[in-house]
C-alpha cells in the first residue's frame, strides 16, 4: 500500500474514537520543546505529554533559529508558555557533516550556491545544547522570566539528562 493510503487509513482508525477535541489551544503545562526532527525521537511519550499540554518546535538538531523564535513568541506572548526545554540528542545526523559538505552536495546535485546557509550542525552535543540555551536566554524576544534548561536524550537508552 502506498504511504498515503497508509496514513489515510490509520488516521481513520484514529478519528473513529477521537475524544479530544474539546482542548483549548493554551499548552496546559505551559510549555514549549523544541527538539530534533529526528525519527527516534517522540517526545510526548519520552516527556510524559498528553494531547494540549506543550508546543513541540522540531527542526533539524532542535536548533535555535529565526523561526524557532517566532514560534516561541507566538507560544510565550498569544498562548501563555512559560517554560523552554531545549533537547538535542545522542547520534544526532548533525554531528556527521559540515556545511561545506551539504553545500559541495548541493552544488552537484542541484547546481546551486548554497554558501550563504548555515546549516547549524555541530561537533560537540553537549555545547550545541548550551549553545542553544544561551541564545535563547540571550533573544531580547524572550522574557527573562521564561524558564530554560537543555537536555540530551539518548537513542539508545531513552534517558534524558540534563545539560549544564
Ligand atoms: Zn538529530
Amino acid at each position: 500500500m502506498p504511504i498515503i493510503e497508509e496514513l489515510l487509513q490509520a488516521n481513520a482508525t484514529y478519528a473513529a474514537t477521537f475524544q479530544k477535541g474539546h482542548l483549548p489551544a493554551p499548552p496546559a503545562r505551559h510549555l514549549a520543546v523544541l527538539t530534533c526532527m529526528d525519527a527516534r525521537l517522540d517526545p510526548a511519550h519520552f516527556l510524559g505529554l498528553a494531547e494540549g499540554d506543550a508546543h513541540v518546535i522540531r527542526n533539524a538538531g532542535g536548533r535555535v533559529t529565526e523561526d524557532v523564535l517566532r514560534s516561541l513568541v507566538i507560544s510565550q506572548q498569544l498562548l501563555g508558555t512559560s517554560t523552554v526545554v531545549v533537547i538535542h540528542h545522542t547520534d544526532c545526523g548533525m554531528l556527521t557533516f559540515r556545511n561545506e559538505d551539504l553545500r559541495q552536495k548541493l552544488k552537484q546535485k542541484l547546481q546551486i550556491d548554497a554558501a550563504h546557509i548555515d546549516f547549524l550542525p555541530f561537533s560537540d552535543l553537549e555545547q550545541s545544547v548550551r549553545d542553544d540555551v544561551a541564545a535563547l536566554k540571550a533573544s531580547p524576544l524572550i522574557p527573562a522570566s521564561v524558564t530554560i534548561s537543555g537536555f540530551i536524550y539518548d537513542v539508545q537508552s531513552g534517558k534524558l539528562s540534563p545539560v549544564t
